[in-house]
């Protein structure tokens, strides 16, 4: 019988230490049932998971949900800022909230106005992360979160590398909706790319976009995470654990970009 997940689970028999991986769920204000929906799997699973906040998208409806969760189990999800108004301001090419036509100036007053109003609303439950909408920002981008004192900056891996002394930078590799959109054979190629990736990179990163993922499509997130979860070579973590580690093996750069 066909099972997509086969490669994963190979790959966590022959592993010789735990395989470290880390889900980010984007959009965190918008479609919110979906959302709570798929807070309900990974709590199920016992599975972390860290959640990207849209600051001018959130209701006191989404923070009372999102802090009774972080209460219950606050070792199993994080909440950190996505962009400020998840907003495109570029007028050609990429969408990009922090891209390249956006000053220094105008750029720290968003990430700075979006800082204060997840301050307000979750207090210390709110972790110095930030994922910059579109998965894209620029040195710029960089310089102000240094000077916000965020901790850690998670885009996608293919971005554009950008030099920080003071920034952990944590990316993902797995664009689950993408894939599952855009391969003629969707969960052989996600459970393909899980596998090249958890196989190799010494921490890896799986995006999720609630939005795009009804019930149906649920489904297979639940048999990954109960594969997960019932292996004893799988490592669940943060984005916060792993500040102070390495994140990538030198063969990483060499997978297919996924
Ligand atoms: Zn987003």
């Amino acid at each position: 019988m066909f099972n997509w997940l086969m490669p994963v689970r190979t790959v966590l028999d022959e592993a010789e230490k735990p395989v470290r991986l880390f889900f980010r769920d984007d959009d965190a204000g918008w479609v919110n049932d979906r959302l709570y929906l798929l807070l309900d799997e990974f709590a199920y699973a016992g599975m972390p998971i860290d959640v990207a906040v849209i600051p001018r998208a959130i209701n006191h409806h989404l923070v009372d949900e999102l802090l009774l969760r972080w209460q219950q189990g606050r070792h199993l999800i994080g909440l950190h800022q996505h962009g400020y108004g998840h907003l495109n301001h570029e007028s050609a090419g990429r969408r990009c909230e922090f891209g390249g036509s956006r000053s220094k100036t105008q750029q720290k007053v968003d990430i700075s106005k979006g800082q204060v109003m997840l301050r307000a609303a979750f207090g210390n439950a709110l972790e110095p992360h930030f994922t910059p909408p579109w998965n894209r920002c620029t040195a710029k981008t960089v310089e102000c979160l240094e000077e916000l004192d965020f901790h850690l900056l998670s885009k996608d891996v293919t971005a554009a590398q950008l030099e920080s002394s003071k920034l952990k930078q944590v990316p993902v590799h797995i664009d689950w909706s993408k894939i599952l959109k855009t391969s003629p054979t969707p969960l052989v190629t996600l459970g393909e790319a899980i596998a090249a990736h958890i196989g190799c990179n010494a921490v890896t990163g799986i995006m999720l976009h609630h939005a795009n993922m009804d019930a149906e499509s649920l489904k297979p997130l639940a048999e990954l995470l109960a594969v997960l979860v019932g292996h004893s070579n799988t490592q669940g973590i943060r984005l916060r654990d792993t500040l102070g580690y390495g994140t990538e093996c030198k063969q990483s750069e060499k997978l297919p970009m996924l």
